[in-house]
Parts: structure tokens; sequence; C-alpha cells
């Protein structure tokens, strides 16, 4: 009989600081965009990086093979996409050498969910590939310091985490930038190109980022220097240039879920951006970096109710509410220098009291609240006509907000909601379910569009002859109103009506805040 081991956690050896040199940092699992930046930030504090390939369905399968049975599909994928990774690594430098010169580093947190469990199971993929000494480290999600790497090779500092967050925040915005213009561009590809051209020139800026002696200037640096949205500035001309043709009638359709499926673009989530542009739809993606504004909240929220318990619980919420203040004035900074073309960040209290009713915000495990206030946020706010909540295979958070959104269902019969399980192979079943759901929402954006027209008593013909006269309103700087309607195309319509009742026809400051701001800029 096989004689039973004590469970042992994980623990990786030391990786000394005299190794930075030599070890490459492989990290991975979010976009290009996030991965290029994020990249520059840290080899500005002189580390080595590598990002891992974009993982496939091969990957997947590697995974499923290796990791415990019951992993949640981003394990999956993720350990897969290491494991093939490295072995490729193998087969050209050597066992030894990947194993001496490569670390992985990875987010995780204390769960409630197998969040708190990737360290483990990537541990178990490199023992099956017969590189169980390969060095990996974690990145608390909450900690903004943390000398969690033996050794202070890896030094989990100011520096690090601000670096990443700003990668991070830049990288949203460009991704929001990317998914608004490319469904309506005039010339295929440019879109892309601006979005290649804006990565390249925001990576020198992280490259270049000045360096500030200790913790507390670091942080006063990043949020007082306008070295980002000078940069940001330097691009966003070429963003507002872009020329659209907004009459194209398309659903907007909201993108929630758990992190990893849904900040993934490729197999891990069955490229469903690209579909759904595929299918005419336009995709609004989520923002990575709001999950840090919600794990503010998260603890300012604890602590009201433990005010009582709590000592002094008043001022120790302070810092914690500051930061967070901080926070939002950091990227509406960075917002505002791409000219207010991505939308602001929701009220994470709004969000959280729409949730109440369906899902407690006590729940902290997998995105918690954030799905169901979002999706009722976006619903209300008429900023999508549908919702699609991308939830992985065996995730437990993901099947509980599943569940909840049932009773939301009853109590807003109008949402449009399409939950897409991830299994990494059960694509076409996935995709048909969320065409069903899409098909109401394309009737919804045409019934919205043909309204506009018939209030603001105008043709299809009248708006083009129009555009001619005023070519600049078909630029992507030309900010539309809200104009309580949901679709790009129905209000860009209200938006035409508007200046067509002015006298001479021609856009005015106002109402294009973004092209007013490039002129202010220049
Ligand atoms: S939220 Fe779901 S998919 Fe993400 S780590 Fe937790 S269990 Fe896995």
């Amino acid at each position: 009989m096989p004689r039973s081991q004590h469970y042992k956690a994980y623990r990786p050896s030391p990786f000394p600081r005299e190794e930075r040199d030599r070890v490459t940092i492989l990290f991975g699992g979010v976009t290009w965009k996030h991965e290029r930046l994020a990249g520059a930030a840290l080899r500005n504090l002189g580390y080595r990086v590598e990002s891992l390939p974009n993982p496939t369905r091969r990957d997947f399968e590697t995974g499923k093979e290796l990791v415990d049975p019951g992993a949640c599909c981003p394990t999956y994928f993720t350990a897969g996409c290491l494991a093939n990774a490295l072995r490729e690594k193998v087969a050209r430098e050597g066992r030894d050498a990947v194993a001496r010169n490569y670390v992985f580093v990875t987010a995780s947190g204390c769960g409630a969910c197998r969040f708190g469990q990737y360290l483990e199971s990537y541990a178990l993929a490199l023992e099956g590939i017969g590189l169980p000494d390969l060095r990996i480290f974690r990145l608390e999600q909450d900690q903004l310091s943390a000398k969690s790497t033996r050794g202070q090779g890896l030094d989990i500092n100011a520096s690090f985490m601000l670096g990443a967050l700003w990668a991070c925040m830049i990288a949203d915005l460009l991704g929001e930038l990317e998914h608004q213009a490319r469904p309506y561009e005039v010339r295929e590809g440019e879109t892309q190109s601006a979005l290649e051209h804006s990565i390249e020139h925001l990576e020198r800026a992280f490259l270049e980022r000045p360096h500030r002696p200790g913790q507390a200037a670091t942080i006063l640096w990043y949020l007082t220097s306008g070295h980002f949205e000078r940069a940001l500035r330097d691009i966003a001309p070429q963003w507002a240039a872009l020329e659209l043709d907004r009459l194209r009638v398309k659903p907007k359709v909201k993108i929630t879920g758990e992190m990893w499926v849904k900040t993934h673009e490729g197999e891990g989530n069955y490229n469903i951006k690209r579909w759904l542009e595929q299918e005419g739809a336009e995709a609004i993606p989520m923002s990575m970096a709001f999950w840090v504004d919600y794990m503010l909240s998260f603890r300012l929220m604890r602590f009201n109710e433990a005010r009582e318990a709590i000592r002094l619980a008043r001022l120790k919420q302070r810092p914690v509410r500051l930061t967070r203040a901080l926070l939002r004035r950091a990227y509406e900074r960075l917002r505002h220098a791409l000219l207010d073309l991505a939308e602001p960040w929701p009220d994470q209290d709004e969000l959280a009291r729409l949730a109440q009713p369906f899902y407690s915000d006590r729940l902290n495990g997998g995105e918690a609240y954030l799905l169901i206030g979002e999706a009722l946020h976006a619903h209300r706010e008429k900023l999508a006509h549908m919702v699609c909540e991308l939830a992985p295979y065996g995730c437990m958070p993901s099947t509980m907000s599943v569940g909840a959104m049932a009773n939301v269902l009853g109590h807003y019969p109008d949402l449009l909601y399409a939950p897409i399980e991830l299994k990494g192979d059960a694509e076409i079943h996935a995709l048909s379910r969320c065409q069903m759901i899409l098909t109401e929402a394309k009737r919804r954006a045409q019934q919205e569009f043909d309204r506009a027209l018939c209030e603001t008593q105008l043709s299809l013909e009248a708006i083009r002859e129009w555009e001619v006269r005023n070519p600049q309103a078909r630029r992507f700087g030309t900010v539309l109103p809200h104009a309580a309607t949901v679709g790009t195309a129905a209000r860009y319509v209200r938006y035409v009506g508007e200046m067509v009742k002015r006298k001479d026809g021609r856009p005015a400051g106002s109402a294009t805040p973004a092209l007013a701001n490039l002129e202010a800029a220049r």
C-alpha cells in the first residue's frame, strides 16, 4: 500500500537580488496591450520580463492533463500555457538552465474561490513536466507592498505595483477606444494601427519613467506627474481623427464576468469580443483596474459594518477613502488626456446598492456583486442593449452570480442577459446561445434608430448630405451626447438632429468636448 504523505504547501526557493540580471520573469493572463505596458513598467525597474503566449485550446488540454481535476477553466488555460511555453524553452535551452533562469509571477489571493489555490495548481503542472524547481511567486491582489519573494529578487514595492496599475489603467482605456471605434471604422485596419502605434508610444513612456528615491516619493510622482498624460495627449489626435461611419446600426453588448475570461482576448473566451464584432455588435469591454477600486470599496464597507467594534474606525477608514479618491482621480486624469473618449468608471457604491437585493455585498469571492451591479447599471443607465456574462466552467462565484441573475430577471424582464459558460471546448453551444439573445438586441437597436430618425425628422440621405458639409462629425473625436439612447447609431442621429437645428449646422464646441479639448491641448 502506498504510504500517505502529509500535504506540504508550495514554497519556492529564494530568488536573490543578485540573480535579477540573469533571471527572466514570466507572466501573462491578460491582453497583449496590458502585457506590453506592464512589461515596459517592469523593465523600467530593471527586471528582465517575458509574457507568455496567448493561451490556446491546446494549452487548455495540457492544463487538464496536468492540474487537479475540477479546477476552473482559467487555471487549466494558464497552467497549460505555462507548461507548454516551458517545454519549448527546455527543448531549446535545457532543463537546468530553464529552472535556473526563469521565474513565473502570477496574481493570487486568499480565496474564497480557487484564486487562492493558483500557486498550488501551477506547481502541480510544473511537477508534471519535470520542472518542480522552477520558482513561482504570487502577487497578493490587495497589497501595495509585500516582500513575498524570498531573497528580494522581486521587490514588490510601490514602484512595482503602481507601474503595473498605471499600465493596467492605460491599457484599459486603449482597449475601450479600440472596441468603440473598430465596428464603425471606414478604412479597415485604421483602429488597429492607431492601437499599435499607441502601445508603442506608451511602452516608451513606461520605459523612460523617471525614478524617485523611496516609496513616498514614488507614490507622489505617480499622483502628480503629467508624464503619462503627456504621452496620452501625444496619441490622442490619431484616435480623434479616425473616420467612423456611425450610421451602422449595431447593438451594444456589455461584457461582464470573471476577471480572467472577461479580460482575455483569445480562445480562452471563444474570442467573444471579436466574435461579437463579426456578428455586427459593438462590444463594451470591462476595465481591469476597476477591480482595485472594488477592493478598496470592499474594505470601506467592512469598516463601516464593524465600526462599532473597531476602535477609531472612522479614523482608520480615512487612508482607504483617500486612496480610493486618488485612484479615481488618477484614472480620470488619464481618461481626460484621451479626450474623454472612454466612459468614466461607474460609482462603486451604486453598483453595490443595485446588486444588494440579489447578491450580498459581503460575499467577496470571484467578482462578488460586480456582475449583478454592472448588469443593472448598464441596463438602467442605457449603456448597453444586452449583457453577456462570461462564466468559467467550474467557477463557484460565477455559478452563484448566474443563479442570482434568475431573480434579477424576474424584476427586470427587459434586461437582455446571455450567460456564457466557458469550458474551452463547447464554443458552438455557447455562441449559439449568445446569438439568440443578440438577435433581440439587434431588433432593439434598429427600433431605437428608426425612432431617432422619426423624431428628428431626418432621413439617411439628409444625414449623409449634412456629413459632406460637416466632415468633422464623422471623426471619432466627436463625442456623442448620451441623449437617453443606447445605440451609437441612434445617438448619432439625435446628435445630427440637434446640430441641424442650429443655424449654421456645424457642431458646436459644447457638443464635441473631445474636439474642444484637442484644440485646447494644441
Ligand atoms: S473566480 Fe472562478 S474562475 Fe476565477 S479563480 Fe475563482 S473559481 Fe476560478
